[in-house]
C-alpha cells in the first residue's frame, strides 16, 4: 500500500486492525479513483486506495453486459496522462477498456486495499483527520474491521455504487424471472422468451437490442418522455458535435434545437412509436438531472419495425406471469429486466455533522454540488479535506477533471504538511 505508514494489527480474535496513514484515503477503485491515484502519483504523494470488491472497476467488470461499449467516442473517456492505444476503436468495447484500465493502474503503481468496503467515514475535528472504518471482507465473508486515519480523505465511489430497482405491487406473486440490469450479460439465455425490459435509458435500449438479435421477444416499459439521439449525425459523432457547439458559446437551448431538428431527420417522429420527447431538451436535462439521453446503437430501427414492442409503465404484477400496465391492460412475460439505473452510496458512511451532508439520503448530488459549490468553487472540492471525484453528471470526462484538480490541491497540502512536520502527524488511536 502507497500511503501506509505502519499497521498495529489487533488479534485476529479482536478482527480490528489501525491503519495509520501517509496521504490522502481514496474510496473505490473505479476510473475516478485510479485516476485521482495516478495524478498524486505523479506529484510524488502517497496514497491508499480502499475498493469494496476483489478488483479495480468492479462497475465495467462485474455489472455490465457483455456487448456494451463506451457510449461516449473514445477521445472523451480517457483518464489523465494516457491515451487509449491507437488501434482501439472509436468506441471502445468493455473489454478494451478494462485493458486499458488494469495497464493504467499498473503503469502509475496503484495498488488499491482489494476487500475492504468503507462503511463510515466521519471528520474527528480534535484531531483534525477524517476516520475511515472499512469492514474487510474474504470469501464473500465479513472478516475483520480495519480502521484508516488521513488528513485527507478522496470520495470516488461513483454515481453506480447501489442498484435502483422500484417498489412494484405483487412483486411476489411473479413467477417468471426477475433480475436488475447489472445481473444482465447476453440475450442468449432468453433466447424464444417474452421479455419485459424496464426503462428506456441507454442500457434498457441496448438490452432490448440484444434480446432481439439473439431471438428473444422485448417490450420496452416506457414511464416517461426519452431523447433519443443518433450517435452520429453527419459522420461525426453527435456528442462531439453537442461539445464543439457549446465551445462556440453557443446558448444551450439552441444547441438542443440543433440536435433535435437533425434527430428527427434522421430518425423521424419518436413520439408515433411510443417514445414522447421531453419539454427540456437533451442538454438541458443532462445539465439540470444528470440524466443523459440515448446515443442509438441500433434498437431505435428495432422499434420502428415492432421488433421491440413499446409498453406502458408497470402497474402491478400479478398471479402467474402476468404484469399489469397502468392503462389497465395484462401481459405475460418469462422475465422482466429492471434497467432503472443506479444510486451513489455515499450518504450511508460518510458523516458531516456540522457542516450538513454533502450527499442527501437518496445519494441525490444535485445538492451535495449545490453545497460543494458554496464551500469552493467546484464539484471536487468539499471542506475540512474532502474531495469528491466522479459526482459531476459528466461521467469519465468529468472523473479525470475532477481528479486533476483534487490530486492538485492534495499533493499542495501535501508539501506544505510535510514541510512542516516531515514526520506522520497522526494520532495512535482511532
Ligand atoms: C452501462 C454503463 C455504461 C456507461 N458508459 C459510459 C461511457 O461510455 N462514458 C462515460 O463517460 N461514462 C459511462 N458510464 C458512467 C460510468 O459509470 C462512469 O463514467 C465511470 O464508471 C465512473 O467511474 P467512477 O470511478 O466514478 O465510478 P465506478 O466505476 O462506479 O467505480 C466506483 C468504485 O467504488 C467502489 N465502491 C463503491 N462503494 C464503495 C465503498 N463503500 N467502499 C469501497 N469501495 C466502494 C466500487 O466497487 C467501484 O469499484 C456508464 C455507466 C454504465 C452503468
Amino acid at each position: 500500500m502507497q500511503g501506509q505508514e505502519e499497521a498495529a494489527a489487533g488479534s485476529p480474535a479482536e478482527s480490528c486492525q489501525i491503519v495509520h496513514v501517509r496521504g490522502p484515503i481514496i474510496v473505490g477503485a473505479g476510473p475516478s479513483g485510479l485516476a485521482v491515484a495516478a495524478t498524486l502519483s505523479r506529484h510524488a504523494v502517497p496514497f491508499t486506495v480502499l475498493e469494496r470488491s476483489d478488483g479495480i472497476a468492479d462497475l465495467w467488470t462485474n455489472r455490465t453486459y457483455d456487448r456494451l461499449r463506451l457510449h461516449l467516442p473514445k477521445v472523451f473517456c480517457e483518464l489523465p496522462h494516457a491515451r487509449f492505444p491507437a488501434d482501439f476503436p472509436a468506441y471502445p468495447s468493455k473489454h478494451d477498456f478494462l485493458r486499458y484500465l488494469r495497464s493504467y493502474a499498473a503503469r502509475f503503481g496503484v495498488a488499491p486495499l482489494f476487500g475492504r468496503t468503507v462503511t463510515r467515514a466521519r471528520f474527528d475535528a480534535a484531531a483534525a483527520l477524517w476516520r475511515v472504518t472499512a469492514v474487510v471482507s474474504a470469501g464473500g465473508r465479513a472478516a475483520a474491521t480495519e480502521h484508516y486515519a488521513s488528513p485527507w480523505l478522496v470520495v470516488a465511489t461513483g454515481e453506480n455504487a447501489e442498484v435502483v430497482v422500484p417498489r412494484v405491487k405483487g412483486r411476489e406473486r411473479f413467477t417468471g424471472e426477475v433480475l436488475h440490469s447489472s445481473a444482465y450479460r447476453s440475450g442468449e439465455r432468453f433466447k424464444g422468451k417474452r421479455v419485459l425490459v424496464v426503462g428506456c435509458g441507454n442500457s434498457g435500449m441496448e438490452m432490448c437490442l440484444d434480446l432481439c438479435e439473439r431471438g428473444a421477444t422485448p417490450f420496452m416499459s416506457v414511464r416517461s418522455g426519452v431523447h433519443v439521439l443518433p450517435r452520429e449525425m453527419f459522420g461525426r459523432s453527435t456528442f462531439g458535435i453537442a461539445m464543439s457547439l457549446l465551445k462556440w458559446r453557443l446558448p444551450i437551448k439552441l444547441v438542443d434545437w440543433l440536435l433535435l431538428l437533425v434527430a428527427r431527420l434522421v430518425l423521424g417522429d419518436t413520439a408515433k412509436h411510443g417514445l414522447r420527447r421531453p419539454k427540456l431538451g437533451p442538454l438541458e436535462i443532462k445539465n439540470i438531472t444528470g440524466k443523459s439521453p440515448v446515443l442509438d446503437v441500433g434498437a431505435w430501427s428495432l422499434i420502428k419495425s415492432g421488433n421491440i414492442k413499446i409498453v406502458p409503465e408497470v402497474e402491478s404484477f400479478i398471479s402467474g406471469n402476468g404484469v399489469r400496465f397502468v392503462d389497465g391492460n395484462e401481459m405475460a412475460f418469462d422475465a422482466v429486466i429492471f434497467a432503472t439505473g443506479y444510486r451513489s452510496n455515499v450518504p450511508s458512511w460518510l458523516k458531516q455533522q456540522d457542516d450538513g451532508e454533502l450527499f442527501t439520503e437518496d445519494g441525490n448530488k444535485a445538492k451535495a454540488q449545490q453545497q460543494q459549490q458554496q464551500t469552493s468553487n467546484g464539484h471536487w472540492l468539499g471542506p475540512k479535506g474532502l474531495y469528491c471525484v466522479g459526482f459531476s453528471g459528466r461521467g469519465l470526462l468529468g472523473a479525470g477533471a475532477d481528479a486533476l484538480s483534487a490530486a492538485a490541491d492534495i499533493a499542495g497540502r501535501w508539501q506544505e504538511w510535510a514541510a512542516a512536520a516531515p514526520g506522520p502527524k497522526i494520532s495512535s488511536s482511532v
